[in-house]
Order: C-alpha cells, then structure tokens, then sequence
C-alpha cells in the first residue's frame, strides 16, 4: 500500500507540517520543574466539585512551581455543548481562586498556544492525522452502524473481546482502490489508529498519584476523526498537550482505562509522554457502603450548591485542600494565619482511591472559617449572598449596615470566637430576630403558668436600667429569680429539682423569650445593648399582653 498517496487522497488540502507547527508553538521558557498544566473540560455547563478538585491540583501544581495553568474547552462533542457555559466555568472556578495564566476566556482566547477551543484546531489535527496516514499508522474506516453491530453480534457469538481489532479490523488492511471507490461513492468514513499491541503484553507506568501501575496495552484500533473531521478526545489530547507544552495532565482517573491508547498514540506521534496525574473519585457514604457522588442523586456534587446555601469561598477551598493532602491540616494548624498558597502542595500525597466527601467536616470548617472573619467582612458576605438568594434580608441588612455589623460583632474576636452559623443561610435563623418582622412569636415551657412568666418579664421591666453593664444586669435577673421564689443554686436544683419551682436559668429564658423569641441566642444582655432601650421594652411589653 502506498501510504503517502493515501495521506494525499484524505487529506489534500493539509499543507501544513508538523515541522511547521512544532515552530508555531516553541518550548516554553520556563524555570527549571516549572509544571505546565491545564484544565480541559468539555462545556457541558455542570461544574462539579471533580472540576475543583482537579482545578486546585492543576493551579496548585503550575503555580508554586512558577509554571503555567490554561483553560483549554474541549467541545468536540457539540451534542454535550450548553451555550455560556465556558463563562459559567471560568466565573465558577475564579471565585474559588482559580486563574488562568492563558487560554479560553469572555473575551476569547489569550496565549500564543491557541487556539484553545478545539473545534477551532481541526486543522491542526488534521497535520498530524495525515502524518500518521503516511506512516501507515492510521486508515480510512468505512464500516456502517450496521456493519459494527454485526461485528458485535459476532464477537459475543465467538465470545471474543468486544471492539475493532485484529481479525475485526474490516479496513485495516484494504487496498487504495477500495477506499478510492468509497471516497468517489461520497461513504462517511472515520480515521481509525493501526494498533500494534497486543492484549498478551503489559508494561509499567508511573503515576503522580495512582504509583506504579501495571497495564496491558492496546489492540483496539480506536477512532481518531468521526466522520466530521473532528477528533476524539483521546487524538485530540495527544495534540494538545504536546502542542501547548504541557508536562503534566492532570484528569479523572476515569481515563486509566484508555491510557495504554494515549501512551501508544504518543508514541506513534512522537511526542514526549507528559507525566500524569490520574486524581480518585469523590465519594459519598450511603447507608453502610461508599459510592461515587452523582450527579442525579447528590446535589451536593455542583459547585452552585455551595454557593447557594451561602459556604465561603475560603471554608469550600480549605475543605479541599485538607481532602487533597492529608498533611494539610497539621500544616493549618501551625500556621494557622499563612494563605493556603504557602502550602507546599503535593500530587503524591493525594490518596489514590479517590476521597470521602464529608459534609459534616466542610461545615466544621466552615464555622471556624467564619468565626476567624471581622465583623465587617462577615457582613459584607453575608450580604453579597443575600442580594443573590434572599433579596427581603439583604435589604435589611443594607437598610442600617452599622446596626446589622454590630450583631455579627457579637461573641468575634477573642481567643475563642462563637462559631454560631457554618453558612450565610443560616444567618436568617440565627439573627433574624433583631429584625421585628423576622420576629417570631414566644413558646413558653408549658411547666410555668403565664402569670408567672408575665411576673418576671414585669419584675425585669422594673428593674431594666440600659445603662447597667453586664454585670448589674445579670445581678438584677438573679434578684428576680429569688423574689420569685426560684432558685441561682444550680447545684442544689440538680440535687432536688422538686424543691424549687424554677431557676435562674428559667428566669433567664423568659426574657430571653421575650426579647428574641427564642431559647436561644446569642449573649442576651448585649442582644439588648444592640436592640436599644426602646425596642427591647416595646418587645417585652407586646409579649405580657398576649399572656
Ligand atoms: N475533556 C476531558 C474531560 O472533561 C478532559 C480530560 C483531561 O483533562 O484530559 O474529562
């Protein structure tokens, strides 16, 4: 067979060389170990928490080694493409502090690797299709659905291994003048690799995460261009990544299956392999076993989630980071001031079976995430959430930004901050009631009658002096408490509950009730400070009437 004549018949128009791309695309100047590394996600629009995961190793890998990180969009399955969803991506990702150095961007491509959009390097694709024709590595494949489903059926009659290989390999070998009939008939065909592995052969392979892998190599003669013209992932990242100088790929380790292929195709093309970084599944617990988080069933997997129940970016990006190195959080701890960036990142700390996602830990550290902020800034993303997702307490909050700062002052600062809310949503919960129309109306414990509640909300009304500190205050409530006959000796209630109608603890709840409508809040003697004299007597007052 003549290859190179039937390199001209399929690709007459490819002038190009791959000499002529290796100059359009020199060697990166870089920093000797300077990672060059890219995220390639197809635009399907669903950003997932895999993409961060992925997203933070690849920037963490480029960027503390003074390399490069560039968003390549492969959209070569058109079908899976949803309009806008490359800004989604890129917003998505910057908000968690993931930048680009170059690549797709709003405003189109910046870098001198692009393009970065692959649909728009068909051309470049097919350079090294045609070389690879010519070297007899690729083949025209004419074959039909019908055609492929009959080889199927065979195979599985035979109880062969399924795909297009050997013996199943209809055009691996057929004559030009066949081809030429098919190419005159106008038959769609697609680009097929001429496979010289075997599945009786394996090899070994390093990993940055998985380690030493022992893998059989590839029979299959795999697609390299459908029938459009437009390469599969599998060519297409061969190209790429050789083209825009990547060292290393760092993906799913959903691609392990075809990675023998990839190395073959490297080969075959030439190009030096890049070392590979093949990241685990996140998982979930359900019931008793693990499973992979998935899309239909686990909300939790879209990045929009986090950003909807209101998690700060810094507690989501911690939470990753300790999931990603399991020394990250000794680290935290010694440095407990130091941005996440002085981390020495590490592939091979990631664990190489994927990892738990726990929500209960996220929301840990989400809590102390918040607790460390001032209060200005809590109130400044508190508020930013709430213009988004709940537009009636955002302009609450923006109505008297001293007075809504001055309740999320509350317990901060200190050696021991309160860690009272773990996201924004539940800041409505947990402080709405400063606001009177968030107010809600009191339960009292159905053990005290309402004229004994009523006695010490009006006991305390007698009593309330706004300029008291903390101190009179609580005197005052504890004066009330034994005028009423209940008791401040917690110690001797617990020995004998019977001897006492109540306590102060009781007492205390009642106002607290009364003020807040809750049997929670934050400390009541500085609710009351922040409420003013007024407010706080006004709601005292409307509680003794419904009694
Ligand atoms: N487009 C592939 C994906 O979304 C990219 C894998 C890779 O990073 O090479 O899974």
């Amino acid at each position: 067979m003549d290859y190179q004549a039937l390199a001209e018949l399929l690709f007459p128009n490819v002038t190009d060389t791959p000499e002529s791309l290796e100059a359009r695309y020199p060697l990166r100047q870089l920093p000797e170990g300077a990672v060059v590394t890219r995220m390639a996600p197809s635009p399907t629009g669903f950003v997932h928490l895999g993409n961060l995961v992925q997203g933070l190793t690849a920037e963490r890998m480029a960027h503390q080694s003074q390399g490069v990180l560039f968003l390549r969009v492969e959209d070569t399955d058109a079908k899976r493409e949803v309009a806008g969803a490359v800004e989604v991506l890129i917003d998505t990702l910057k908000h968690y502090g993931i930048a680009f150095d170059e690549g797709a961007t709003h405003e189109g491509d910046a870098g001198i690797y692009g393009p970065y959009r692959q649909r728009q390097r068909a051309a470049i694709y097919h350079v090294y299709a045609k070389k690879l024709v010519a070297e007899g590595q690729a083949y025209p494949c004419f074959c039909t659905e019908d055609e492929l489903t009959a080889m199927r059926e065979k195979q599985e009659a035979a109880k062969d291994n399924f795909g297009y290989y050997g013996k199943y390999a209809m055009w691996r070998d057929r004559d030009l003048e066949d081809i030429q009939g098919q190419l005159a008939a106008g038959n769609p065909w697609v680009l097929r690799f001429r496979s010289t592995g075997s599945i009786e052969n394996q090899f070994k392979f390093d990993d940055l995460v998985k380690g030493k892998l022992t893998v059989t190599e590839n029979d299959i003669d795999h697609v390299l261009l459908k029938s459009d013209g437009i390469p599969t992932y599998h060519f297409a990242h061969a190209v790429d990544d050789h083209l825009m100088r990547t060292t290393h790929v760092v993906r799913g380790d959903e691609w392990l299956p075809t990675l023998p292929f990839h190395i073959q195709l490297f080969k075959a093309l030439n190009f030096k392999l890049p070392k590979y970084v093949h990241i685990g599944p996140l998982m979930k617990m359900d019931g008793t076993s693990k499973r992979k988080l998935s899309k239909r069933k686990d909300p939790e997997l879209a990045l929009t989630f986090y950003k909807a129940e209101g998690f700060p970016v810094e507690a989501v990006y911690e939470y990753i980071m300790t999931l990603l190195n399991s020394n990250y959080e000794d680290w935290r701890r010694a440095n407990p001031d130091a941005p996440a960036t002085e981390f020495k990142f590490s592939p091979k700390k990631l664990n190489p079976a994927g990892n738990l996602f726990d929500y209960a830990k996220l929301t840990d550290i989400s809590k102390n995430e918040i607790a460390k902020m001032d209060a200005p800034k809590v109130y400044e993303l508190l508020t930013q959430w709430a213009e988004e997702f709940d537009a009636d307490f955002a302009n609450k909050l923006k109505a008297d930004p001293d007075f809504a700062t001055a309740i999320l002052a509350i317990g901060r600062g200190g050696k021991k901050p309160r860690k009272d809310i773990a996201t924004w949503k539940e800041a409505k919960p947990y402080m709405g009631f400063f606001y009177d129309e968030y107010l809600e109306a009191p339960q009292f414990d159905q053990k005290f009658s309402n004229d004994t509640v009523k006695l010490a909300l009006s006991k305390f009304l007698e009593k309330f002096d706004y300029t008291d500190d903390s101190g009179v205050w609580f005197d005052k409530v504890k004066a009330i408490t034994e005028e009423m006959g209940f008791t401040t000796d917690m110690k001797a209630y617990k020995a004998d509950p019977t001897a006492f109608p109540g306590t102060v603890a009781d007492v205390s709840t009642f106002i607290r009730q009364a003020v807040t409508g809750k049997t929670n809040s934050p400390d009541l003697y500085t609710v009351m400070q922040i409420l003013g004299y007024d407010r706080t007597v006004a709601r005292i007052q409307a509680v003794m009437n419904t009694l």
